[in-house]
C-alpha cells in the first residue's frame, strides 16, 4: 500500500474507532479494539485505551504480524500479551498491544473492528443464540463462536473455525467482529450488522432518584449520574437476569462476579457490608429494585460505563429468555488473568 493511503486508511480508522468509542451501545470504557494491517505490520488498539480518544491520542501499537503468527502456530506462550512483537521503535509511548490483539491477527482482512454492541450481546447471552443469530445475519457470511476467555483462546477458537469469506463473527456473551479490506467497506459492514442485529428496547418507567437519595444518605453511595443506568432497577425481568449471574466479560472485570441487589429490609451500609468480594472490597455497584442504581463514591468512568451497559444489554433482551451466564470456573479465569490487571490498573 503506498504511504499516502496509508496514511488515509489509519486517519480514517482513527475516526471510525472515535464514532464507535463514543457510542455507549458499541463501546464501553476500554473495551472494544480496531485494526489495520499493513504488510507485515499490524496496527493494534493499545490495551486500556478508549477508543473515543482515537483521533486526538496516539494510541495504536505497531506489531510485527508473520512474527506474532507464527508464536500462535507454534503455540509460543509470548503470543498472549504479544508484547514480544511489538516493533518497539515506533511506540515510543512504550503502549501494550490490546488483549485481543492475536484475534485481530489470526483474521486476514486488513481492517478488524471488534465491538461490545449491546444489541448483539443481549442475543449472544442466550441459550439458542446461534438460531436467532441464524435469522438476522442470513444476508452475511458469518460465524457463531460460544463464550471462551477473550484473547488467546479466543483467537485459537475463531482461527480454527473460520472459512474463507467470512466478514463477521459473533462472540458468545462478548460481542461483535467485522472486517473488511477498507475502513469505509468495515464501516458500511457494520452498520448494516448493527441494524439486523438491532433488538426491541423495554421501556421503563424513570428513577426514583429521590428514593435512591434518601437510601443512600450517609453511606458512600450516590445514584449513578448517567440516568440510563438505572433502568435496570425498573423492569423485572432484567432485573431477574442481572440476578441469575455474569452475561460477559467486561461485566466481571470492572464490576465485579455478579450484581448486588438491596432488598427493602436493610439500609445500604448494610447491605454493602454484606455484600463485600473475595477481597474484603465494597460493591462498586448498588441495585435498589423499582428505584435505580447507586454507584459508589470511587467508582471511576470504567466502572460506571459498564454499570450502565447492564442496563442497556438486560432492556434489550425478550422476556422469557433462556441465559446462557459466563460460569464459575469461567468467572474465576477472568478474575485472574494477568494482562487484565494491567488492562484494569490504567483504567480511568
Ligand atoms: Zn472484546
Amino acid at each position: 500500500m503506498p504511504e499516502s493511503n496509508h496514511t488515509n486508511e489509519i486517519n480514517a480508522l482513527r475516526e471510525l474507532s472515535r464514532t464507535v468509542g463514543e457510542d455507549p451501545l458499541q463501546v464501553q470504557a476500554a473495551g472494544g479494539n480496531t485494526s489495520l494491517k499493513q504488510d507485515d505490520r499490524m496496527w493494534i488498539k493499545a490495551s486500556g485505551t478508549w477508543l473515543a480518544n482515537a483521533v486526538d491520542t496516539d494510541l495504536f501499537v505497531p506489531v510485527q504480524l508473520s512474527g506474532l503468527r507464527e508464536a500462535l502456530s507454534k503455540s509460543d506462550p509470548r503470543a498472549e500479551k504479544s508484547v514480544d512483537f511489538v516493533e518497539q521503535a515506533l511506540n515510543p509511548a512504550g503502549l501494550r498491544p490490546s488483549i485481543e490483539t492475536t484475534v485481530h491477527a489470526v483474521l486476514p482482512q486488513k481492517i478488524v473492528v471488534h465491538v461490545h454492541c449491546v444489541d448483539t450481546i443481549a442475543l449472544a447471552v442466550q441459550k439458542n443464540a446461534k438460531a436467532l443469530l441464524a435469522k438476522s445475519l442470513a444476508d452475511f457470511n458469518w460465524l457463531w463462536v460460544p463464550y471462551i476467555r477473550p484473547g488467546l483462546p479466543l483467537s485459537k477458537c475463531i482461527s480454527a473455525a473460520i472459512t474463507p469469506g467470512v466478514e463477521v463473527i459473533v462472540l458468545g456473551n462478548h460481542g461483535l467482529v467485522v472486517t473488511a479490506d477498507t475502513v469505509a467497506l468495515a464501516q458500511a459492514l457494520l452498520h448494516r450488522v448493527r441494524e439486523a442485529l438491532k433488538q426491541p428496547v423495554k421501556s421503563t418507567p424513570p428513577a426514583n432518584l429521590e428514593t435512591l437519595h434518601r437510601l443512600s444518605a450517609d453511606s458512600q453511595y450516590l445514584p449513578a449520574n448517567d440516568l440510563a443506568t438505572h433502568a435496570i432497577a425498573m423492569d423485572n425481568a432484567s432485573l431477574t437476569i442481572a440476578a441469575g449471574g455474569n452475561l460477559y466479560p467486561d461485566h466481571v472485570i470492572f464490576l465485579g462476579d455478579g450484581s448486588t441487589i438491596a432488598d427493602d429490609s436493610n439500609s445500604i451500609t448494610l447491605v454493602a457490608e454484606t455484600n463485600k468480594n473475595e477481597n474484603n472490597e465494597l460493591p462498586l455497584s448498588i441495585i435498589v429494585p423499582n428505584a435505580g442504581v447507586l454507584m459508589h463514591a470511587s467508582a471511576n468512568d470504567s466502572q460506571r460505563a459498564l454499570a450502565r451497559c447492564l442496563s442497556d444489554v438486560c432492556l434489550r433482551v425478550a422476556d422469557g429468555s433462556n441465559i446462557n451466564y459466563i460460569s464459575p470456573a469461567q468467572v474465576h479465569e477472568l478474575l485472574h488473568w494477568e494482562a487484565e490487571s494491567y488492562r484494569q490498573s490504567l483504567a480511568l
